[in-house]
Formats: C-alpha cells, sequence, structure tokens
C-alpha cells in the first residue's frame, strides 16, 4: 500500500508551490538538514509557548535553517531584511502536535497529518519501511512530520503476517536484540504474551534502552506492567480489559501507575470511533476527510471494521462499558500527575489521520482536563516521553529558541478553546511554512490522484 506515484506528484506540487527545498550546509548549532535556508518571520503574534500556561502578547518569532532563533516581544526583535515577513497580529502560534499511537498505512496520509497540523508521530506497528521513512523525513529527503516508530508487535502464538513471535525465553532475548538492530525506538508489545516471557523482554529493552510501549499483555495484568515500569500503556482501554473492570479500582491503578514511571495514552476517540461504526457504518464513509484515504485503505475499513466482527453483540456491549471507564481513569491519572500523551489509532477503521487527533483533544477537555492540559499532551508531554526514552536531544513541543520550527498559526487562543487547533491558518513543519490553501491545494492533487485509481 505504499504508492509512490502519489508521493511524486506531492512533491512536484509541493516544490512549485513552495520553492525548491535546499541542503542543508555547515552552521553553528547543529543544522537540521534538507531545510529552507530562508528566514521566515511570524511578526506581532500572540505565542502560546507551551513551557507554562501563558500567552506572550504581540511577538515576534523568526525561524531560520527550519530552528526558532529568536522569540521576543515584536518592540525589541529586528526582522532579518531577507526574512519572509507574515503578519500575525491578532493571531496565535503554538507548537504543532504530536500523536503518539498511529499506523501509517500509506504514505499520503503524512499530508492529512500536516493539514491538520500534526508535526509528529509515532508509528506504533513498525516495519523497515517506517524506519526509512523516518530516515528520509529526518534528512529532508520528504516533506512530511518527524516520525518515531516502534517495532513490529511482539506477541505471544503462533507467528502470522508481520507480528514477532515470542513464546520463549530464547526467542524473547533474540527478538529484543533484532528490533535494537534494526533501528527501532521502542519494543512493541501485545496482548499474548505470558509473564515469563515478558519479564525477559522487559529486562532485555532495559539492556538495549529500548523503551517497552503498547499494550498489557493479559495474563501479565496491568499490576504487574506497571511494577516493571512499562515506558507507556496504549491504549487507556487496556486497563479495562486486563484489570478488574470496578471503577472503585481507578484511584489505585492511576497512583501505580504514577510509582511506575508509566505514560498513558487515553485514545476516547478510538472507542468512540468503534461505537460511532456500530450506529452508523456508512456515515463514516460519508465523511468529507474520506476522500482523503487511500482506496486500500478505505477497502480495508470496509472488511474490518467492528460491524464485521462475530461477537458484535458482545463487543458493542464491552465498547460502551469501557467508555466511561477509560474517561473516568484519564481524569485520574491526569489529576494524579501521570504523563498523558495525545494518540489516536489513526488509520485503523474509522480514524482519519490528523482529524482524529483534534476529535481525542475534545475528548480530554470533556473528561475533564483545561484546554492547556489537553493541549500539553501533544507538545510538551511529548518532548518529554521521546527526551527520557528516546532522544535526549529533541527539540519539539514548545516554542523557544533552538527549537525545531513546528509551529501552528491559529486564528484564536487554543487555550480558551482547544477547537482553535484544528482551525490553522498555516503550519509550519522543520522552518517550511505553508497556508491553509497551500495545504489544502496538495490534498486536493492527493485525492485526485486516489479517484483515478
Ligand atoms: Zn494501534
Amino acid at each position: 500500500m505504499k504508492t509512490l506515484r502519489a508521493w511524486a506528484l506531492l512533491g512536484a506540487g509541493l516544490l512549485s508551490l513552495a520553492g525548491a527545498l535546499l541542503p542543508g550546509c555547515a552552521h553553528e548549532v547543529q543544522p537540521l538538514t534538507g531545510v529552507s535556508e530562508r528566514a521566515v518571520a511570524f511578526v506581532g503574534v500572540n505565542v502560546v509557548p507551551m513551557d507554562s500556561e501563558r500567552v506572550l502578547a504581540d511577538h515576534t518569532v523568526i525561524v531560520r535553517n527550519g530552528l526558532i532563533t529568536s522569540v521576543g516581544p515584536s518592540a525589541e526583535i529586528t526582522v532579518p531584511p531577507d526574512a519572509e515577513r507574515i503578519d500575525a497580529r491578532g493571531r496565535y502560534l503554538m507548537p504543532g502536535l504530536a500523536d503518539f499511537h498511529v499506523h501509517l498505512h500509506s504514505d499520503e496520509q503524512l499530508l492529512s497529518y500536516l493539514a491538520h497540523g500534526v508535526t509528529t508521530l509515532f508509528e506504533l506497528d513498525g516495519s523497515p519501511h517506517h524506519v526509512q521513512l523516518r530516515q528520509e523525513l529526518a534528512a529532508g529527503q520528504r516533506f512530511g512530520p518527524t516520525l518515531y516508530t516502534s517495532s513490529p508487535l511482539l506477541d505471544g502464538g503462533p507467528p502470522g503476517g508481520k507480528v514477532v513471535s515470542v513464546t520463549t525465553p530464547e526467542q524473547a532475548r533474540i527478538a529484543v536484540v533484532r528490533q535494537k538492530l534494526a533501528g527501532y525506538d521502542a519494543l512493541k508489545v501485545y496482548d499474548n504474551i505470558t509473564p515469563e516471557v515478558y519479564a525477559i523482554l522487559v529486562a532485555m529493552a532495559r539492556q538495549q534502552h529500548l523503551p517497552v510501549v503498547g499494550h498489557v499483555p493479559r495474563t501479565v495484568g496491568v499490576e504487574s506492567v506497571l511494577r516493571s515500569h512499562q515506558a507507556l500503556i496504549s491504549h487507556g482501554e487496556e486497563y479495562f480489559l486486563s484489570a478488574s473492570r470496578d471503577e472503585s479500582r481507578i484511584a489505585a491503578l492511576a497512583r501505580a501507575t504514577k510509582e511506575g514511571g508509566t505514560s498513558v495514552v487515553p485514545d476516547l476517540v478510538h472507542i468512540h470511533a468503534a461505537l460511532r461504526m456500530l450506529k452508523d457504518l456508512e456515515g463514516v464513509f460519508a465523511d468529507p476527510e474520506a476522500r482523503y484515504l487511500s482506496p486500500e485503505v478505505l477497502r480495508n475499513w470496509r472488511y474490518s471494521n467492528p460491524t464485521r466482527r462475530v461477537d458484535v453483540a458482545e463487543f458493542a456491549e464491552r465498547e460502551r462499558a469501557a467508555y466511561p471507564f477509560v474517561q473516568h481513569l484519564t481524569l485520574a491519572l491526569q489529576k494524579e500527575g501521570v504523563r498523558l500523551l495525545l494518540g489516536t489509532n489513526a488509520s485503523d477503521a474509522g480514524l482519519f489521520p490528523g482529524r482524529s487527533t483534534h476529535l481525542e483533544l475534545s475528548e480530554l477537555v470533556e473528561v475533564g482536563l483545561t484546554p492547556y492540559e489537553a493541549l500539553s499532551t501533544g507538545t510538551r508531554n511529548a518532548v518529554g516521553f521521546i527526551k527520557e526514552h528516546v532522544d535526549p536531544t529533541a527539540r519539539f513541543g514548545t516554542v523557544a529558541v533552538g527549537q525545531r520550527a513546528d509551529l501552528l498559526l491559529l486564528p484564536g487562543n487554543p487555550l480558551e478553546d482547544v477547537g482553535q487547533a484544528d482551525r490553522a491558518l498555516g503550519v509550519m513543519v522543520r522552518g517550511q511554512w505553508l497556508t491553509r490553501e497551500q495545504l489544502q491545494k496538495l490534498r486536493e492533487k492527493s485525492a485526485s490522484a486516489f479517484a483515478q485509481r
């Protein structure tokens, strides 16, 4: 499902719209490669830096070589004469968002994420293709968000598809070393790993400096996963599926999560999407975002969605019970000071890339997070996770000098209304500025290429 043709189209479109991407050269502060050297200045903008809950009114932000080089009151900042000036008075500038649970089922989805202001992605079912994609994006050979990728799923049971089967201690040891050598950023664990194998995976992963992320293996159980300091549990529903479904245990689970130092992707939108498909499948296919998905992905949604399950009634009942449980859990985790991360599971059935990221932000506000707390899950918390577990030199998630210039220019204040974050007038990724109209043109090109397939 990896189409080079559409990417070639996209590449050509971008070059004609935004000018050629210049190769990097030597600079004083470790430059990004493949980024534009021309400075861009956001003049007179209200900065939402996301380092704390504040707005810096009437500031000017200067970007060069893909990095933020100055942030200060407009009166004190001199805009370089060669800079492209963006008059941003009355607008708001915030960091691009990170979606920490994606499945890139085709490369064109990178554009959908950008169009929705998602500038960092964590693929949670990696393949060699994702490792290569990560390198090409980082080198500026491809235009798109910054990518991190976990290993393929490690699971018990017989091997099937791209799942790595780990049923013995020996297989577990070999698997961890292999995933490390293959260049993955994390080890993804799944439902049917035994406690014996899980213990070895966790110990080996620590040795290899690979964070363990993903599900809660059912026979291991959530308490034991938390005692093992698994880096990330994705999704919140894992607590419901692997622990007692008794809400009175939520407070204790939240405390144990904090003590374990485990981060959590609540992924409420995942449950919501399942319930929506059960109620109105055709409504999902009629969604305006559907035309930006490749025909292969849409065909996949037709054949693997909740309505096709053999246990559909049981599943529906389970999801309806899981939803309020995960809502209450999410708020308890936030109150306990657990690091929550924004994530969606897109583009599994019913979850549109980028659009789902914003639906999840609204879900988080609905459960009781403030807009600042909700936006933190996709900005400062995201970089905190990467710095702790993957790359201590990561620089995104806040607006500050030295950070990678992944920025959203918004018409209103997202700290007052989180919905503003999905109304970007323009998106900057690695210093490359694209207006909403330019992004839309690129998406239309990609959609019409799909329509002809
Ligand atoms: Zn997933």
